[in-house]
Protein backbone atom coordinates (compact mmCIF):
# COMPACT_ATOMS: atom_id res chain seq x y z
CA UNK A 1 0.00 0.00 0.00
CA UNK A 2 0.74 3.89 -0.74
CA UNK A 3 -0.02 6.27 1.99
CA UNK A 4 0.64 10.05 0.84
CA UNK A 5 0.52 12.63 3.65
CA UNK A 6 -0.14 15.97 2.32
CA UNK A 7 0.97 18.51 4.61
CA UNK A 8 2.85 21.45 6.13
CA UNK A 9 4.58 19.47 8.91
CA UNK A 10 6.23 16.66 6.63
CA UNK A 11 8.82 16.16 9.12
CA UNK A 12 6.28 15.04 11.75
CA UNK A 13 5.10 12.61 10.08
CA UNK A 14 8.71 10.22 9.41
CA UNK A 15 9.51 9.41 12.92
CA UNK A 16 5.82 8.28 13.67
CA UNK A 17 5.98 5.45 10.88
CA UNK A 18 10.08 4.40 11.66
CA UNK A 19 9.42 2.21 14.15
CA UNK A 20 8.03 -1.28 15.20
CA UNK A 21 6.02 -3.35 12.64
CA UNK A 22 4.88 -0.77 10.67
CA UNK A 23 8.56 0.49 10.35
CA UNK A 24 9.88 -3.49 9.53
CA UNK A 25 6.71 -3.22 7.06
CA UNK A 26 8.08 -0.02 5.02
CA UNK A 27 11.53 -2.09 5.24
CA UNK A 28 9.83 -5.70 3.26
CA UNK A 29 8.36 -3.05 0.61
CA UNK A 30 4.73 -3.85 2.39
CA UNK A 31 4.16 -0.44 2.78
CA UNK A 32 5.31 3.03 1.09
CA UNK A 33 4.98 5.84 3.02
CA UNK A 34 5.76 9.58 1.96
CA UNK A 35 4.88 13.10 3.10
CA UNK A 36 4.66 15.55 0.79
CA UNK A 37 5.19 19.87 1.45
CA UNK A 38 1.94 21.67 0.57
CA UNK A 39 3.73 24.80 0.71
CA UNK A 40 6.17 23.17 -2.36
CA UNK A 41 3.11 23.69 -4.29
CA UNK A 42 2.93 27.51 -3.48
CA UNK A 43 3.76 29.63 -6.88
CA UNK A 44 4.57 33.34 -5.30
CA UNK A 45 7.83 34.23 -3.65
CA UNK A 46 6.45 34.33 0.16
CA UNK A 47 5.17 30.43 -0.80
CA UNK A 48 1.86 31.54 0.82
CA UNK A 49 -0.71 28.92 1.23
CA UNK A 50 -3.70 30.12 3.01
CA UNK A 51 -5.86 33.06 2.80
CA UNK A 52 -8.64 34.54 5.02
CA UNK A 53 -12.18 33.60 4.57
CA UNK A 54 -14.73 35.10 2.46
CA UNK A 55 -17.78 36.54 4.59
CA UNK A 56 -14.98 37.30 7.86
CA UNK A 57 -14.07 35.54 10.63
CA UNK A 58 -11.30 34.49 12.68
CA UNK A 59 -8.38 32.62 10.97
CA UNK A 60 -7.06 31.14 7.62
CA UNK A 61 -8.07 28.58 5.13
CA UNK A 62 -5.89 26.41 3.16
CA UNK A 63 -5.91 27.86 -0.34
CA UNK A 64 -8.17 25.70 -2.74
CA UNK A 65 -5.77 26.28 -5.84
CA UNK A 66 -2.54 25.14 -4.16
CA UNK A 67 -3.88 22.04 -2.42
CA UNK A 68 -6.14 20.83 -5.61
CA UNK A 69 -2.52 20.98 -7.64
CA UNK A 70 -0.64 19.37 -4.92
CA UNK A 71 -3.23 16.50 -4.68
CA UNK A 72 -3.04 16.43 -8.94
CA UNK A 73 0.21 16.26 -9.00
CA UNK A 74 0.39 12.80 -6.15
CA UNK A 75 -2.37 11.97 -8.32
CA UNK A 76 0.08 11.93 -11.55
CA UNK A 77 2.51 10.58 -10.13
CA UNK A 78 0.84 7.71 -8.31
CA UNK A 79 -0.71 6.67 -12.28
CA UNK A 80 2.60 6.21 -13.24
CA UNK A 81 2.67 3.01 -10.97
CA UNK A 82 -0.77 2.80 -12.17
CA UNK A 83 -2.00 3.62 -8.68
CA UNK A 84 -5.37 5.68 -8.10
CA UNK A 85 -5.02 7.31 -4.54
CA UNK A 86 -8.23 7.45 -2.53
CA UNK A 87 -8.39 10.60 -0.67
CA UNK A 88 -9.06 11.50 2.57
CA UNK A 89 -9.43 14.77 4.50
CA UNK A 90 -9.01 14.96 7.82
CA UNK A 91 -11.32 16.80 9.61
CA UNK A 92 -13.25 17.31 13.24
CA UNK A 93 -16.89 17.96 10.80
CA UNK A 94 -16.12 14.77 8.98
CA UNK A 95 -17.85 11.39 9.56
CA UNK A 96 -16.10 9.36 12.82
CA UNK A 97 -13.24 6.26 11.99
CA UNK A 98 -14.02 3.15 13.37
CA UNK A 99 -11.89 -0.25 13.00
CA UNK A 100 -14.71 -1.10 10.06
CA UNK A 101 -13.32 1.90 8.26
CA UNK A 102 -9.86 1.11 8.88
CA UNK A 103 -10.66 -2.17 7.72
CA UNK A 104 -12.48 -0.47 4.81
CA UNK A 105 -9.31 1.64 3.75
CA UNK A 106 -7.47 -1.06 4.09
CA UNK A 107 -8.22 -2.67 0.73
CA UNK A 108 -7.35 0.30 -1.11
CA UNK A 109 -3.86 -0.32 -2.97
CA UNK A 110 -3.08 4.10 -2.29
CA UNK A 111 -4.41 6.48 0.13
CA UNK A 112 -3.94 10.37 0.50
CA UNK A 113 -4.48 11.94 3.61
CA UNK A 114 -5.20 15.50 3.49
CA UNK A 115 -3.87 17.07 6.54
CA UNK A 116 -5.87 20.77 7.38
CA UNK A 117 -4.47 23.54 8.98
CA UNK A 118 -5.20 26.93 10.50
CA UNK A 119 -8.99 26.96 10.35
CA UNK A 120 -9.20 24.16 7.52
CA UNK A 121 -9.77 23.77 3.97
CA UNK A 122 -11.57 25.58 1.01
CA UNK A 123 -14.82 24.11 1.04
CA UNK A 124 -14.81 23.12 -2.81
CA UNK A 125 -11.87 20.98 -2.61
CA UNK A 126 -14.66 18.45 -1.02
CA UNK A 127 -16.25 18.29 -4.41
CA UNK A 128 -13.28 18.69 -6.55
CA UNK A 129 -10.54 16.21 -4.87
CA UNK A 130 -11.69 14.78 -1.85
CA UNK A 131 -13.46 11.14 -1.59
CA UNK A 132 -13.88 10.96 2.08
CA UNK A 133 -14.04 13.61 4.95
CA UNK A 134 -12.93 11.84 8.20
CA UNK A 135 -12.75 12.74 12.06
CA UNK A 136 -11.25 10.97 14.60
CA UNK A 137 -13.97 11.83 17.25
CA UNK A 138 -15.61 14.80 18.51
CA UNK A 139 -12.84 17.38 19.91
CA UNK A 140 -10.22 19.78 17.81
CA UNK A 141 -6.91 19.08 17.04
CA UNK A 142 -4.21 21.95 15.95
CA UNK A 143 -3.15 20.18 12.64
CA UNK A 144 -4.39 16.89 10.74
CA UNK A 145 -1.27 15.20 11.17
CA UNK A 146 -1.91 13.34 14.29
CA UNK A 147 -5.23 12.45 13.21
CA UNK A 148 -4.08 11.02 9.65
CA UNK A 149 -1.61 9.23 11.66
CA UNK A 150 -4.03 7.90 13.82
CA UNK A 151 -5.83 6.63 11.12
CA UNK A 152 -3.05 5.33 8.80
CA UNK A 153 -1.53 3.32 11.88
CA UNK A 154 -5.05 1.28 12.49
CA UNK A 155 -4.96 0.93 8.80
CA UNK A 156 -1.32 -0.44 8.45
CA UNK A 157 -1.61 -3.34 10.69
CA UNK A 158 -4.25 -4.91 9.05
CA UNK A 159 -2.15 -5.28 5.83
CA UNK A 160 -1.48 -8.92 5.71
CA UNK A 161 1.82 -9.34 7.15
CA UNK A 162 2.13 -6.60 9.02
CA UNK A 163 1.71 -7.94 12.59
CA UNK A 164 3.67 -11.16 12.89
CA UNK A 165 0.66 -13.33 14.70
CA UNK A 166 -2.21 -12.30 11.58
CA UNK A 167 -4.53 -13.86 14.30
CA UNK A 168 -3.73 -10.98 16.49
CA UNK A 169 -5.77 -8.68 14.92
CA UNK A 170 -9.27 -10.30 14.13
CA UNK A 171 -9.21 -10.68 18.13
CA UNK A 172 -8.54 -6.83 18.53
CA UNK A 173 -11.40 -4.36 20.22
CA UNK A 174 -13.88 -3.66 18.09
CA UNK A 175 -13.05 -6.34 15.23
CA UNK A 176 -15.97 -8.30 16.38
CA UNK A 177 -17.73 -5.70 18.13
CA UNK A 178 -16.93 -6.79 21.71
CA UNK A 179 -13.89 -4.94 23.43
CA UNK A 180 -10.80 -6.99 23.89
CA UNK A 181 -11.24 -9.75 27.27
CA UNK A 182 -8.11 -8.41 29.87
CA UNK A 183 -4.90 -10.08 29.33
CA UNK A 184 -1.77 -10.93 31.96
CA UNK A 185 1.43 -12.05 32.06
CA UNK A 186 4.35 -13.01 34.95
CA UNK A 187 4.38 -12.67 37.03
CA UNK A 188 0.92 -14.34 38.51
CA UNK A 189 0.85 -12.82 41.66
CA UNK A 190 1.90 -9.40 41.77
CA UNK A 191 1.36 -7.35 45.25
CA UNK A 192 -1.18 -9.83 46.50
CA UNK A 193 -2.60 -9.25 43.05
CA UNK A 194 -3.68 -12.47 41.24
CA UNK A 195 -4.23 -13.89 37.75
CA UNK A 196 -7.69 -15.09 37.26
CA UNK A 197 -6.97 -18.86 37.45
CA UNK A 198 -8.76 -20.35 35.02
CA UNK A 199 -5.48 -18.73 32.38
CA UNK A 200 -3.16 -21.00 34.44
CA UNK A 201 -5.70 -24.09 34.35
CA UNK A 202 -4.18 -25.40 30.66
CA UNK A 203 -8.19 -25.92 30.05
CA UNK A 204 -8.81 -24.15 26.82
CA UNK A 205 -11.90 -24.46 26.43
CA UNK A 206 -12.93 -22.71 29.72
CA UNK A 207 -10.00 -20.13 29.14
CA UNK A 208 -11.64 -19.38 25.36
CA UNK A 209 -15.68 -18.82 26.91
CA UNK A 210 -13.92 -17.34 30.13
CA UNK A 211 -12.46 -14.54 27.97
CA UNK A 212 -15.85 -14.00 25.54
CA UNK A 213 -17.46 -13.70 28.91
CA UNK A 214 -14.76 -11.12 30.39
CA UNK A 215 -15.06 -9.46 26.79
CA UNK A 216 -19.14 -9.30 27.12
CA UNK A 217 -18.88 -7.69 30.26
CA UNK A 218 -16.46 -5.53 29.71
CA UNK A 219 -18.46 -3.88 26.30
CA UNK A 220 -21.75 -4.34 28.34
CA UNK A 221 -20.06 -1.82 31.25
CA UNK A 222 -18.43 0.53 29.54
CA UNK A 223 -19.53 0.47 25.69
CA UNK A 224 -23.19 -1.05 25.62
CA UNK A 225 -24.23 0.49 22.14
CA UNK A 226 -21.51 -1.80 20.69
CA UNK A 227 -23.97 -4.69 21.43
CA UNK A 228 -26.29 -3.56 19.06
CA UNK A 229 -23.82 -4.56 16.01
CA UNK A 230 -23.19 -8.09 17.69
CA UNK A 231 -23.96 -11.18 15.77
CA UNK A 232 -25.55 -13.44 18.71
CA UNK A 233 -26.76 -15.74 16.11
CA UNK A 234 -23.05 -17.70 16.24
CA UNK A 235 -23.19 -18.77 19.76
CA UNK A 236 -22.74 -21.79 21.57
CA UNK A 237 -25.03 -23.45 24.03
CA UNK A 238 -23.12 -22.28 26.75
CA UNK A 239 -22.46 -18.58 25.34
CA UNK A 240 -26.24 -18.15 25.31
CA UNK A 241 -26.37 -19.76 28.64
CA UNK A 242 -24.74 -17.05 30.00
CA UNK A 243 -26.56 -14.44 27.71
CA UNK A 244 -29.87 -15.30 29.00
CA UNK A 245 -28.60 -15.26 32.29
CA UNK A 246 -27.58 -11.55 32.19
CA UNK A 247 -31.11 -10.89 30.98
CA UNK A 248 -32.88 -12.47 33.69
CA UNK A 249 -30.51 -10.86 36.12
CA UNK A 250 -31.78 -7.65 33.77
CA UNK A 251 -28.24 -6.64 33.39
CA UNK A 252 -29.10 -7.15 29.04
N1 LIG B 1 -12.34 25.20 12.15
C1 LIG B 1 -12.30 23.80 11.96
C2 LIG B 1 -11.20 23.15 12.81
C3 LIG B 1 -9.85 23.30 12.22
S1 LIG B 1 -8.66 22.45 13.13
C4 LIG B 1 -13.64 23.20 12.37
O1 LIG B 1 -14.23 23.65 13.33
O2 LIG B 1 -14.08 22.23 11.74
C5 LIG B 1 -7.34 22.33 11.98
C6 LIG B 1 -7.22 21.00 11.26
O3 LIG B 1 -6.94 19.97 12.21
C7 LIG B 1 -8.41 20.53 10.49
O4 LIG B 1 -8.46 21.10 9.21
C8 LIG B 1 -8.19 19.03 10.44
O5 LIG B 1 -7.34 18.66 9.38
C9 LIG B 1 -7.45 18.76 11.73
N2 LIG B 1 -8.36 18.23 12.79
C10 LIG B 1 -8.74 18.84 13.91
N3 LIG B 1 -9.53 18.08 14.66
C11 LIG B 1 -9.65 16.91 14.01
C12 LIG B 1 -10.37 15.70 14.26
N4 LIG B 1 -11.12 15.54 15.35
N5 LIG B 1 -10.27 14.71 13.36
C13 LIG B 1 -9.54 14.86 12.25
N6 LIG B 1 -8.86 15.98 11.94
C14 LIG B 1 -8.91 16.99 12.80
Amino acid sequence: MDITFLTLNPESIEPLFSQGVIGRARLSGILNIQAVNIRDYATDKHHTVDDTPYGGGSGMLLKVDIVYTAVSGIKQKAAIKNLKPYVVLTSPGGKVFHQQKACELSQKESLIFVCGQYEGIDARLNDLCIDEEISIGDFVLSGGEMAAAAMANAICRLLPGVLGDEVSAIEDSHSTSLLEYPQYTRPSDFLGQKVPSVLLSGDHARIELWRWQQSFLKTLQIRPELLKNYDFTGLDKKQKKFVDDLHKQQLL
